[in-house]
C-alpha cells in the first residue's frame, strides 16, 4: 500500500497527512480523528501506528453490594441495554443481602513446553528433584515480585505425550495480573531447562487458562422479589432454575447464556483497564472444562430462596498494562473503590452474576425484546440521524408505528421534521 512505509516512524501529523493525501479520509474525517486524539500523548506510547482513541460509552452499574459493601460500578460497552440489566440484576440480589464473594487462590500460571524428550518419566523426576533450584530461577529472574511478597510457588508437570512435556509454573503476582513478570521468569527457567538437562523448549508463555485464580461470587433472592403481575415469584424462580439447567445441556443456549455473562464481564474489565481478552479466553475455556462447553452459572430454587453461583477465572490487576496511565480507567479506579485486585475481582464476578440473572429474569417472563427495544429504538433514531432533541420523539412514534426498521425511522424523522406528526 503506498505512502505507509514506516508508517510506525511517522509523527501522529504525519500518519494524519498521509490519511488525507493518500484521500482515504476526507477533511471532516481528520477533523473527528483530531478531535478524539487527545493529542496521540498516550495512545502513541501505548500501541503501534496510532492514529486516534477510539470512543466506547462509559455508564454506572448501581445497586452493587458485594460482601456488605456498596459499590458504583464503571461499565464500558457500546450494547444499549446492558447497564440497565446489570443494575436491575444487582437490584434483585440486594433486596436479598447482596452478593457473597470470595477468591478461592490467586496465583497465575504459566507453562515452559519441552519437546523431542526420549525417556518423559526420567525427566520428570529430575524436574520434581529440582523444584526448589528451578522456583529460586524464577524468582531470581524477577526479584521485585519477591520483595512485594508474591514470587514463585510451585511447579507441576503434565505429560502431553511421549515426546512432550508441560512444566507448569505457578506464581504469586500480587497486585499485577503478571503476564509480562511471569514470561520473563517462564523463559529463565526455560533457559536453565535447556542448559542443565539439554532438553529442547518449544515455548514458554503464561496461560490464561487461569485455573489457580477462581472467584465464586454467590445470590440468594427472596422469590417475593421476583413475582410480576400475571406471574407468581415462585413460578419465576423455577423457571430461571430450568433455564439454567438448559444452559447445562445444550450449548447454543449455553454460549448465548455466557456471551449474556461476559457482557457484564468485559465492561467492567474494561473500564478498570485489564486485559478482557485474557478474561474472555479463560472464562471460556473454563465452561468446557468437563469436556463439554456450559453455562458458567448456576441458580436453584431452595426454600422460597432463588440461589444462584457464579465461579470464573479473574486474573485482573489493580496495577500493570495500562491501569496507571490511562486518566479515565485512574478515574475509574476512585469509582470502584476497590482496595486491591481480589476485591475488583470479586465486583467483576458479581456484575456476571447479576447481568445473567436479568436476562434470565426477561427471558423467562417478558422475553428479551420487551426491555430492550426502548434502547433500541433509541439506538435505531441516532442511526438515521435523529438529533438530541429529536430522538425521544422519533422514538415514542416508532414504538406505535407497525415497522421498525430503518427506513420507517427515515420516513417517520422527515414527517417530524416537516411537522406532519
Ligand atoms: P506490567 O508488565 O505492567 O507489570 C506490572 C508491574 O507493576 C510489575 O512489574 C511491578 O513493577 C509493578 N507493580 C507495582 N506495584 C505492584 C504490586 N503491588 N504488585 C505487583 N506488581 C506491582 O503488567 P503485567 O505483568 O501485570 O502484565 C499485564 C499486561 O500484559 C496486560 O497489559 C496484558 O494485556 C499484557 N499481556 C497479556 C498476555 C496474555 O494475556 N497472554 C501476554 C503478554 C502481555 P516492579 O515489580 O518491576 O516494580
Amino acid at each position: 500500500m503506498r505512502g505507509f512505509g514506516k508508517y510506525y516512524r511517522k509523527t501522529w501529523e504525519e500518519r494524519l497527512a498521509i490519511l488525507r493525501d493518500t484521500f482515504y479520509l476526507d477533511d471532516n474525517d481528520i477533523a473527528e480523528i483530531e478531535h478524539v486524539s487527545g493529542n496521540g500523548e498516550i495512545g502513541d506510547t501505548m500501541v503501534e501506528n496510532f492514529i486516534t482513541q477510539f470512543e466506547i460509552p462509559e455508564g454506572l452499574g448501581l445497586n452493587y453490594v458485594v460482601n456488605g459493601k456498596e459499590y458504583l460500578v464503571p461499565m464500558v460497552t457500546e450494547e444499549p441495554s446492558v447497564i440497565a440489566a446489570a443494575s436491575n440484576g444487582a437490584r434483585l440480589v440486594k433486596a436479598g443481602g447482596g452478593f457473597n464473594a470470595e477468591v478461592k487462590s490467586r496465583l497465575m500460571l504459566g507453562q515452559i513446553v519441552i519437546e523431542n524428550i526420549t525417556d518423559v518419566d526420567e525427566l520428570v523426576r529430575k524436574i520434581k528433584a529440582d523444584q526448589e533450584h528451578l522456583l529460586k530461577v524464577a524468582n531470581d529472574a524477577h526479584p521485585s515480585i519477591v520483595r512485594r511478597g508474591g514470587g514463585a510457588r510451585w511447579l507441576r508437570t503434565r505429560i502431553l505425550a511421549n515426546d512432550l512435556l508441560s512444566v507448569d509454573l505457578a506464581v504469586d503476582v500480587q497486585e499485577a495480573m503478571g503476564a509480562n513478570m511471569l514470561n520473563t521468569m517462564l523463559e529463565a527457567v526455560a533457559n536453565e531447562i535447556q542448559c542443565t538437562y539439554h532438553q529442547d523448549v518449544l515455548m514458554s508463555i503464561m496461560s490464561n487458562y487461569a485455573t489457580e485464580s477462581l472467584v465464586t461470587t454467590k445470590a440468594r433472592i427472596p422469590v417475593s422479589e421476583l413475582a410480576k403481575e400475571n406471574i407468581s415469584g415462585e413460578e419465576v424462580a423455577l423457571k430461571i432454575q430450568q433455564a439454567s439447567r438448559l444452559a447445562q445441556l445444550d450449548p447454543y443456549r449455553a454460549t448465548t447464556n455466557n456471551k449474556g455473562i461476559m457482557n457484564g464481564v468485559d465492561a467492567v474489565t474494561i473500564a478498570s483497564g485489564n486485559d478482557w481478552r485474557a478474561i474472555e479466553a479463560g472464562s471460556h475455556a473454563y465452561a468446557a472444562r468437563d469436556g463439554q462447553y456450559k453455562g458458567l452459572s448456576q441458580w436453584y430454587f431452595e426454600d422460597g430462596i432463588l440461589i444462584g453461583e457464579l465461579t470464573l477465572p479473574l486474573p485482573v490487576g489493580s496495577v500493570g498494562g495500562s491501569i496507571k496511565i490511562v486518566p479515565l480507567v485512574k478515574i475509574n479506579h476512585k469509582l470502584f473503590k476497590a482496595k486491591d485486585a481480589k476485591e475488583l475481582s470479586m465486583i467483576i464476578a458479581s456484575v456476571g452474576l447479576g447481568q445473567n440473572l436479568a436476562a434470565l429474569y426477561a427471558l423467562v417472563t417478558d422475553g428479551i425484546q420487551r426491555g430492550h427495544m426502548r434502547l433500541q429504538l433509541k439506538s435505531l433514531a441516532v442511526s438515521v440521524g435523529a438529533k438530541q432533541d429529536e430522538i425521544s420523539k422519533l422514538v415514542n412514534l416508532l414504538e406505535k408505528n407497525k415497522k421498525r426498521d430503518s427506513a420507517s425511522a427515515r420516513e417517520l424523522l422527515e414527517k417530524l421534521r416537516r411537522e406532519e406528526l
